[in-house]
């Protein structure tokens, strides 16, 4: 039976949405005798798969319990970006007077307005994903819940779907924080919070991590006190310290109360509002809010896909184990995306995606150690990262040479009021083999991209030097890396050849 999901608010942008990636009237198809791959999940890994391998000539069944589109399109990268931007909106009023513009006194934030902006984009892109594209494509749409039912079959609302291979793209879902009380008095996370119309007055975000902290900025920025606590010593902790550290700074002067290091204890309802407990140093200390948002920690999707009956070996908290190939525990099924990544991206997804119709399909060899993953978290600064850590690279025992070019020093940058961050490149001692960077700037995300293209391409930190960059541009900040690299080529004995030469030459 097709179980409509609810996606609040019910609106025109939500109807929308929802007759887009889980139209009411779906008609789920017949099953041909057998299926060249059945994909259970339809978020960036499920559609990719699906539609890549219709697109080669495999006959498909894709398989959604819920909206198509996943995470990404529905609670994750969509919303969470459209409303960053209404938030950076806010930062740029706020700062306008350093620009020579007399910004409006007082800054008045539509909250309403700016989540109907979000739903309204939303259902906008959400025509790519939508079951009947998907259909166009040459894929069978299958709505409602997928499960293992024998060693090549997927049972879906009452129809069989007999497989060569299947695909396991079932993605992951929040972690309910372990806290007393925090069940009973209720708690946003990312499948809800988009469906807010009401800014809430005071949040308390849990979850120092890329989540929590894009979400935390945004909140702040839209009007909410906000507080984040987070269990170690500095938010975005993955991240090097002076990179996070830049971030750290810019959540401080936002207004956001940062509690690290603390333990939350319990969380109790007084009156209208949610008491959070926390011992901090010896101390307890109650800290009131309106709303809590959870956003630390995925769980994968792994019960109910009866994944014991086909062999997949699977772990509640690391997901479905593959190998190189994405193959899983049983040689017939893979898994791409969310549900058996360390790294959970779209854009992993994606790419796993890609790998599994190739070794799936046609005996391809691609291995998941072979990707290069960047990623970025969309604060304000943004960080973005490829590579290896100075830290991985000391574990592997590989010494480095580093480059970091800040940019309060780019012209560009300090054109555009933009001077917090750096770029920093690693390459490997005495060469200029690129092993990882990390960029901190607002736009560090769009600027990582030359430099993840570099380490892909095999292109040394040389070349990037004789890539010519349009000026003023942020990304400058790469070629005065790379510059500084080729400084280091000019040893005292080749300037002493060089300096010879010259004085022969005058
Ligand atoms: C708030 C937030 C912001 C994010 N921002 C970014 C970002 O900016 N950039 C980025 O790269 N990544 C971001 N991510 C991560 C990104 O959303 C995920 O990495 C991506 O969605 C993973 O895709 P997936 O296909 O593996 O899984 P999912 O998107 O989780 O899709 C899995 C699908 O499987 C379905 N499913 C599960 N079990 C079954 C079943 N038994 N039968 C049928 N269907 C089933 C689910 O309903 C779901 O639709 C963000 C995540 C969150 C939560």
């Amino acid at each position: 039976m097709n179980q409509i999901p609810e996606v609040l608010p019910d609106d025109i942008h939500n109807k929308t949405l929802v007759s887009n990636v889980h139209p009411t009237d779906w008609q789920n198809p017949e099953p041909p005798p057998r299926y060249n791959l059945v994909v259970i999940g339809s978020g960036t890994a499920g559609l990719v798969t699906a539609a890549g391998a219709a697109g080669l000539g495999a006959k498909v069944a894709l398989v959604e319990r819920h909206l198509l589109g996943g995470d990404c399109l529905n609670v994750g990268c969509v919303p969470s970006k459209t409303i960053i931007r209404s938030s950076r909106v806010v930062a740029d009023l706020r700062d306008a007077n350093q620009f020579g513009i007399r910004g409006p006194q007082s800054i008045e934030v539509d909250f309403p307005a700016v989540m109907e902006r979000m739903r309204q984009l939303r259902a906008r892109i959400s025509g790519h994903d939508s079951a009947k594209r998907f259909k166009e494509l040459g894929v069978d749409v299958f709505l409602g819940e997928g499960r293992f039912s024998g060693p090549d079959t997927v049972e879906v609302a009452g129809k069989t779907l007999r497989f060569k291979k299947a695909v396991i793209a079932t993605g992951t879902r929040p972690v309910h924080p372990a806290i007393e009380g925090i069940a009973e008095v209720g708690f946003l996370t990312n499948e809800t919070v988009f469906s807010l119309t009401e800014r809430p007055r005071r949040l308390a975000v849990i979850g120092g991590g890329p989540i929590g902290c894009e979400l935390a900025q945004a909140f702040r920025r839209l009007g909410s006190e906000v507080v984040l606590f987070h269990n170690a010593s500095h938010i975005l902790n993955r991240e090097d310290s002076d990179a996070a550290e830049i971030i750290q700074q810019s959540f401080i002067r936002d207004g956001i109360r940062l509690i690290l290091n603390c333990k939350t204890k319990k969380v109790e309802k007084k009156n209208e509002e949610k008491v959070i407990y926390i011992e901090c140093g010896g101390k307890t200390e109650m800290i009131a809010v309106g709303e809590i948002l959870a956003g630390a920690g995925r769980a994968p999707n792994v019960e109910d896909l009866n994944l014991e009956i086909v062999g997949v070996k699977y772990d509640k908290r690391e997901g479905v184990e593959v190998n190189e190939h994405l193959q899983t525990t049983n040689p017939r099924i893979y898994a791409a995306g969310d549900i058996c990544l360390k790294y959970k991206f779209t854009h992993t997804a994606d790419a796993t995606a890609r790998m599994v119709i190739q070794n799936a399909l046609f005996g391809g060899r691609k291995k998941l150690s072979a990707l290069t993953i960047p990623w970025c978290t969309y604060t304000d600064p943004e960080i973005a990262h490829v590579g290896m850590y100075e830290r991985d690279a000391e574990e592997k025992g590989i010494a480095v040479d580093t480059f970091v070019r800040p940019f309060n020093d780019v012209d560009r940058a300090i054109a555009d009021g933009e001077e917090e961050g750096f770029v920093k490149i690693h390459v490997k001692k005495g060469t200029d083999k690129i092993l990882g960077a990390t960029i901190v700037a607002r736009h560090a995300g769009e600027m990582l991209n030359e430099i993840t293209l570099a380490i892909v391409g095999n292109l040394g930190l040389g070349t990037l030097a004789n890539v010519i960059h349009s000026y003023p541009t942020q990304a400058e900040a790469v070629k005065q890396a790379a510059d500084a690299y080729n400084r280091t080529r000019l040893t005292p004995f080749v300037k002493k050849l060089f300096t010879l030469w010259l004085a022969w030459r005058r």
